[in-house]
């Protein structure tokens, strides 16, 4: 069999995720000798604000009881945007995202505001995608002391404009979308030149509770959906690195005894040499309520 190698793509939502997740993570990395790529929601937190998303998308109360939202958030990060003023993320914990660099990982961005990205960019005129954009990056920077080199969209949501302001930006790759290996997006007939390496596998809060998959036995799950090649796993500090962190130990303790060798995103773009166009699809994955961009055929 050919290699089978992972990329940890993590994904920071939340104040409290910056904060107890992300050093959680750092530890269990460190001590099985992983590198991920982190990316970091950067202005305020308004998770409160998730809530009405109850209303409008189908599927998304019946995900949140599953998945026990409230044990996982915490009551005050479920109320953030509402009851409680948005605290600002990562002007709050500078020295967490400068510890994922320093400890030999990478960082990029997730967003400005998740909540706001995720339920509105498809009706943002494009002077808002860029503000959303902009202001994160501009944060990132003042920060990390450097621009960032790759963003992760929220919720794997994109429009055309996100894209192309993504290329304007002369990212080196971004990860917004579901799909199988590296690919250049073409979106309505239109190619756009950043590479995107897309999540290969769903997340764990996609999957507990279904099919006989539970927090004892998700690591075995992850190990045997591996395919040949690159495969990317987003996780989230809030889950990964706080209400599951003992699975996602198990993961790395199995993945290590399997042999299986993990990647950068970085390096995992760099081998993506032969990367083609393919369309890039609006559609559903199971155990998520809602739209995401997804990789569809090879273009040409
Ligand atoms: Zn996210």
């Amino acid at each position: 069999m050919r290699d089978r190698y992972v990329a940890l793509k993590i994904d920071v939502d939340t104040f409290a995720g910056t904060r107890d997740g992300v050093p959680n993570i750092l530890e269990d990395l460190e001590s099985f000798g992983v590198k991920g790529t982190f990316y970091f929601s950067m202005g305020p937190d308004n998770s409160g604000k998730a809530i009405r998303r109850i209303f409008t998308r189908p599927g998304f109360l019946k995900k949140m009881l599953r998945t026990n939202a409230p044990s996982v958030y915490g009551i005050r990060t479920m109320l953030y945007g509402t009851l409680l003023p948005p605290p600002m993320i990562a002007s709050s914990f500078p020295e967490i995202l400068r510890a994922t660099e320093l400890r030999g990982h990478e960082a990029g961005v997730h967003c400005w505001d998740h909540v706001e990205w995720h339920d509105h960019l498809q009706s943002f005129p494009k002077h808002r995608t860029a503000l959303e954009i902009g202001q994160a990056c501009s944060l990132f920077e003042d920060i990390m002391r450097h621009r960032p080199f790759s963003t992760a969209a929220p919720g794997w949501t994109v429009t055309a404009d996100s894209l192309e302001i993504q290329d304007a930006m002369e990212l080196s790759y971004c990860s917004d979308s579901r799909g199988e290996s590296p690919f250049y997006p073409v979106v309505g007939g239109r190619p756009f030149k950043t590479l995107q390496i897309p999540t290969t596998l769903p997340t764990a809060d996609e999957i507990l509770g279904e099919n006989g998959i539970n927090s004892s036995n998700i690591h075995e799950f992850y190990l045997n959906s591996l395919k040949e090649g690159l495969n990317v796993i987003t996780i989230h500090a809030e889950l990964e690195g706080n209400a599951i962190r003992p699975s996602f130990v198990r993961m790395l303790k199995l993945f290590r005894n399997a042999g299986i060798r993990f990647v950068t995103l970085s390096e995992a773009a760099s081998e993506a040499s032969g990367a083609l166009p393919c369309r890039l699809v609006t559609g559903t994955v199971p155990g998520r309520a809602g739209n995401m961009a997804i990789q569809g055929e090879i273009v040409g």
